[in-house]
């Protein structure tokens, strides 16, 4: 398996000088078996227009799993030219979502309220190639020859599910927003007991921990401590504010690495264009 971080940003995008080395686009996370055969789409934040960088010119033809709904997890879905051409195959998947009265909504009418006109000059239906999309329940599915176990994540405003993934030899967990609680978190621990690499909402710090709880986030301490919990080999900071400047996150890095090694976790600060590659399964 191979992991590919195309944005690594929470809430809006972060462009400038100051942002360069960690990078500014929002969540997104490529993963293919091969070398460039990016076939399984994390989230399709403003990250996923590198996916069409690193296809050079060939359509996608895979799946997407969303989230959640949130502007900085699907509005780079417009922009994914190699998406959005006649030869591309894209099958999205996202949470159930149901209304006050408990009626489940369409998932393309529920992507369709970000996206459709006077917000977008088009609609999910508007995207060419062959597009489908399918609201999923917890529980383990396979995609593009990948296991994949959707589980339910406390957050703010929507439900939110996270994903491990695996393709049998290397197992990486998905967290990318997340309001940690003491009643969901044995669950969680459980869903990512092991892995190999956990990537995890890591937006604020213990002294913005009133924000973190108002936003609906995670601190870095909650993210160590989470993958101190489940046995994660390695964390990756993840979904980090848009307003921390690269040194800003270097310095982040620097604390977060020794209160790792203290927990016997390896933590690394998601950076775009990350590349880890676990090999092959076969
Ligand atoms: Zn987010
Ligand atoms: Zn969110």
């Amino acid at each position: 398996m191979k992991v590919r971080f195309c944005g690594v940003r929470g809430s809006t995008p972060a462009p400038g000088a100051e942002f360069v080395r960690v990078g500014g686009h929002t969540s997104c996370i490529a993963l293919a078996h091969r070398a460039e055969d990016w076939t399984l789409a994390l989230d399709a934040g403003t990250g996923i227009r590198r996916i069409t960088n690193r296809l050079e010119g060939r359509a996608f033809a895979g799946s997407l799993l969303l989230t959640h709904l949130h502007w900085d997890h699907v509005q780079g879905l417009p922009f994914f030219s190699a998406g959005d051409r006649d030869d591309a195959r894209v099958r999205v998947y996202m949470p159930e979502q149901s209304g006050p009265d408990g009626r489940t909504h369409e998932p393309a009418d529920v992507l369709a309220r970000a996206m459709s006109p006077p917000h977008f000059p088009i609609g999910p239906d508007g995207l060419r190639g062959d597009w489908t999309f399918e609201s999923i329940k917890p529980g383990s599915r396979r995609l593009e020859d990948f296991d994949v176990v959707a589980f339910e994540v406390p957050h703010k405003g929507g439900r939110t599910f996270g994903y491990r993934i695996s393709d049998g030899h290397a197992s990486i967990a998905y967290i990318p927003d997340h309001l940690p609680d003491a009643a969901s978190t044995p669950a969680i621990a459980r869903e990512c007991d092991g892995v190999d690499l956990l990537v995890h909402d890591s937006q604020f710090l213990e002294p913005e921990r009133t924000v973190a709880d108002l936003y609906g986030h995670a601190t870095v301490d909650d993210a160590i401590d989470l993958a101190a919990r489940c046995g994660a080999r390695r964390l990756a900071l993840f979904h980090h504010a848009p307003a921390r400047s690269d040194d800003d996150i270097d310095a982040i890095a620097r604390g977060a690495i020794d209160q790792g090694a203290g927990k016997g976790v390896e933590v690394f600060v998601a950076r775009e264009e990350w590349l880890i590659d676990f090999g092959t399964s076969g």
